[in-house]
């Protein structure tokens, strides 16, 4: 081909704050009709902090952010730092862990001052006052996690983060390019959709609740529906759908497995820098046409 212009077209890249693995990448941006994003961390900051914490009956509100906060803090999800940094604030130091397990998707596990303690997604049931203050926050628009040990419910602890100034604008650019933006999360459904209508996704393009290894196969059903597809994504959780998208973009601010696995990566963490990244592909490959 003309290796001159694609290299021009990386070069520019560079200003823009895009990194790109080689030259052959800007090829596979010509057909790309779809973009899906992942949601915490990248249209959100992915800086939680604690909002709320509710207590079920006979169970003790320092207890549950002491216990929460004590296996979270083994953790680097931003879920975990929002309760362990919240958790410390209010109780202060937290005590030590052994055997402490990460579940991707779903929460954290380990063993504190001998009780068997989980984070996150992982009771079935919840007694009822917990089950309306996990909706509750929910509707809130916050990530609600539940906090049990030895095989019970204890508490619910609320955590939220904001939606980056600049995603709403983003989506903007991307569906006058003419993509269609889908949002791509773990998290909750009715959070997922507070967070697609705060910067204009359509509910439709919204999939949610979707463990860490089924984010590839959501990229690969729109796949096979037809669509062409580039995924934005900075988690551990999102590196395996970067490389099984058409073209994955990670954010600079984001994991390093991310980063590794995308085709593109954008530097400051902007989502306008994808639109920016699409807009120059299109650019440098119409001048070598
Ligand atoms: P996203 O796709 O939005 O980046 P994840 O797949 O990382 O989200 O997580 C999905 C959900 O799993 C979170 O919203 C949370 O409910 C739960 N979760 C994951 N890790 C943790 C953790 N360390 N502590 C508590 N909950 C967690
Ligand atoms: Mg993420």
């Amino acid at each position: 081909a003309t290796p001159t212009a694609l290299m021009v077209g990386t070069g520019r890249g560079a200003q823009l704050g895009i990194l790109i693995k080689g030259p052959e990448v800007l090829e596979s941006t010509r057909r790309v009709d779809t973009v899906v994003l992942d949601k915490t961390g990248t249209v959100t900051t992915g800086r939680m902090t604690l909002q709320k914490v509710y207590v079920a009956e006979g169970a003790d509100e320092e207890q549950v952010l002491r216990l929460a906060g004590a296996v979270e803090h083994a953790s680097e999800h931003p879920v975990a730092r929002a309760v362990a940094a919240g958790a410390e604030g209010r109780v202060g130091r937290l005590p030590e862990v052994e055997g402490f397990e990460n579940v991707p998707g779903r929460g954290v596990r380990a063993r504190v001052q001998g009780r068997d303690v989980a984070v996150g997604r992982l009771f079935e049931e919840l007694p009822t006052e917990l089950a309306r203050a996990r909706e509750e926050a929910e509707r809130g628009g916050c990530t609600a996690v539940v906090v049990g040990w030895d095989g019970e419910a204890h508490g619910v602890v609320a955590v939220a983060d904001a939606v980056k100034e600049t995603s709403a604008e983003a989506v903007r650019e991307l569906r006058a390019l003419g993509l269609t933006p889908v949002l791509l999360t773990g998290d909750n459904r009715t959070v997922a959709a507070a967070v697609a209508d705060a910067v204009g996704i359509d509910a439709g393009q919204v999939i949610a609740e979707v463990l860490p290894e089924d984010k590839v196969e959501a990229v690969r059903r729109l796949q096979r529906e037809g669509r062409c597809v580039a995924m934005v994504g900075d988690g551990v959780n999102d590196a395996a759908a970067l490389a099984t998208a058409d073209l994955g973009l990670a954010m600079g601010t984001g994991t390093d497995a991310a980063i590794e696995a995308g085709d593109l990566t954008l530097v400051r963490g902007d989502l306008r820098v994808a639109a920016d990244a699409i807009r120059l592909s299109r650019r440098t490959l119409a001048t070598i046409k």
